[in-house]
């Protein structure tokens, strides 16, 4: 089933990215897209998953044909600094897993499995994945031709820029773009959405309507009355000041850096024109003035101008209420320090597209879909409070309230005690079923990463042997090209 005329509100990378999808899984549908120049786009969001990869070959767009216009680089993980105190573990890197790392991958979950029952086996997860190499040595995740596993990545953009490109590609397809401002959303007698009220009274009426309006949530939260679960009480960071400075001569790294502060943490996110910088913080622990003061210093005391953000940090109890689908800021947002966000708009419009094309507004498909949205955010939360909650710093009372933060979710309580009860964390998850929202790799990763060990001096000696993960990886990456030579090639 196709809805004969889509309406969407909201002009943000949100909203292009669903008038693509849907005018590329509904060709014969009448697409309409209206936004308010003034109000204007949140206009960060600088960092995703691999998925968005997925999203570009979706449409047929090609790396040559977005990148550059996008001041993009390629992204293979993210580097976490100072989010431990612990000796060995001050940093660590979350890597992108790739196909190759499926021969070492064993490796490390034995070598934590060893390391949490008491043998002193090197555990740090950044001895064993491509992508931490790739990110070593600052190269791109494109492999040669006589390599035979892929890698896999994300990548890093100017946000406005991203939505430009897409822009014309929805308006290309047919997608009508309508620069107004919606002053009124009007609801029917059966509680659906009949039209739209634009300024100067104009109507735009619509079978569907996708509520892509940012944090206002002006259809789904505001005239639906859609409620909110906030995520406050584990995701205790609700503001964010941004700051770009220029690129250093070293040139664009091919990862995130989140470096924690004294009441947040700060991105790095290199572009090939800038570097994008922001400090995500909580008011309850530093205000803006002090936060943008600490991000400047931490940025070697730059001039640079600053711009406060308010974040509201959770996500609507149900993303599809009648003829109305909440997408992007409008629908949820849980901080952005995996870059999940745009992740979660092309899972939701997908999921949404084949639920309506099997039943229509029927409640069957649609309860089913909310059910499977809403436990991806609440599964995302799970593995971004982790990070809070395990965190070894100490020194600040915001650190100490996240580590003693106790709001954990019954599957992360379960995971929790798997690790540090010495239990096998790939039947755990599998047990759970979570692995689509996080998988083995990546919550061994935060666990051995912040040092979630026993005290090193409790540990027993174990003999040490050459197990040649080291050449094997080292050999891997001869096979990448560096990654500021990639993105001069991708430009050519
Ligand atoms: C500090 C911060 C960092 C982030 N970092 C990342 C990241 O690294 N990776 C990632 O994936 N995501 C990140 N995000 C999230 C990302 O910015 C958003 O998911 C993304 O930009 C999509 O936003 P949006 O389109 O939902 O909303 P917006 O960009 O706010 O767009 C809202 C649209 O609705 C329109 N609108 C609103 N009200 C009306 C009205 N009444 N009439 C007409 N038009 C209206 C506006 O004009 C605008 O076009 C970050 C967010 C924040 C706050």
């Amino acid at each position: 089933m196709t809805p004969p005329s889509v309406v969407i509100l909201g002009g943000g990378t949100a909203g292009w990215m669903t008038a693509c999808l849907i005018a590329k899984a509904w060709p014969d549908a009448s697409v309409t897209l209206v936004e308010s120049p003034e109000i204007g786009i949140v206009g960060v969001g600088e960092g995703s998953t691999p998925q968005l990869r997925h999203f570009f070959r979706t449409l047929g767009i090609d790396e040559r044909d977005w990148m550059p216009a996008a001041h993009a680089t390629y992204k293979v993980g993210i580097a976490f600094r100072g989010w431990s105190r612990e000796p060995g573990y001050e940093a660590y890197f979350h890597p992108f897993a790739s196909a190759v790392d499926l021969h070492t991958e064993p490796a490390f979950h034995a070598a934590h499995l060893a390391r949490r029952t008491g043998r002193d086996v090197p555990a740090h997860p950044d001895r064993f994945f491509l992508n931490s190499r790739l990110a070593e040595g600052s190269l791109a995740p494109l492999p040669s031709e006589s390599f035979p596993f892929d890698a896999t990545y994300g990548y890093h953009f100017d946000a406005t820029l991203v939505g430009q490109v897409l822009r014309d590609h929805a308006v290309g397809r047919g997608v009508t773009h309508l620069p107004r401002r919606v002053d009124e959303v009007v609801i029917g007698a059966e509680g659906a959405v009949t039209h739209l009220v634009l300024d100067g009274g104009e109507t735009l009426a619509g079978d569907l309507f996708v509520d892509c309006s940012g944090f206002g949530s002006v259809i789904a939260q505001g005239a639906l009355g859609v409620p909110f679960v906030s995520y406050a009480d584990t995701l205790f960071n609700d503001r964010a000041v941004v700051m770009p400075t220029p690129l250093t001569d070293a040139g664009p790294r091919p990862y995130t850096t989140s470096t924690a502060l004294s009441a947040g943490w700060a991105w790095d996110i290199p572009l090939i024109t800038r570097t994008g910088n922001g400090y995500v913080y909580s008011s309850r622990y530093i205000d803006a003035d002090a936060a943008e003061a600490e991000l400047r210093a931490n940025l070697g005391d730059t001039n640079a101008t600053a711009r406060h953000l308010t974040m509201k940090v959770g996500r609507v109890a149900e993303s599809w209420k009648g003829n109305c689908l909440a997408v992007g800021l409008a629908q949820g947002f849980i901080e952005p320090l995996e870059a999940t966000a745009l992740h979660i708009v092309q899972a939701t419009v997908e999921g949404f597209v084949q639920a309506f094309t099997d039943g229509g507004f029927t409640p069957k498909h649609r309860d089913t879909f909310n059910r499977t949205i809403a436990r991806r955010y609440d599964g995302i939360r799970d593995y971004i409070f982790a990070h809070y909650r395990l965190n070894r710093r100490g020194d600040t009372e915001y650190w100490r309230d996240c580590a003693a933060n106790d709001r954990l979710s019954d599957s992360l309580k379960r995971l929790f005690t798997c690790w540090f009860t010495g239990g096998d964390l790939l039947t755990e998850i599998a047990e759970q079923d979570i692995a689509r929202h996080y998988a083995p790799l990546s919550w061994g990763c935060i666990f051995a990463g912040y040092g979630t060990f026993p005290d090193a001096a409790k540990l027993t000696a174990v003999p040490t042997r050459d197990d040649g993960l080291d050449d094997f990886l080292t050999r891997c990456a001869l096979n990448f090209p560096s990654h500021a030579k990639a993105l001069e090639a991708l430009a050519a």
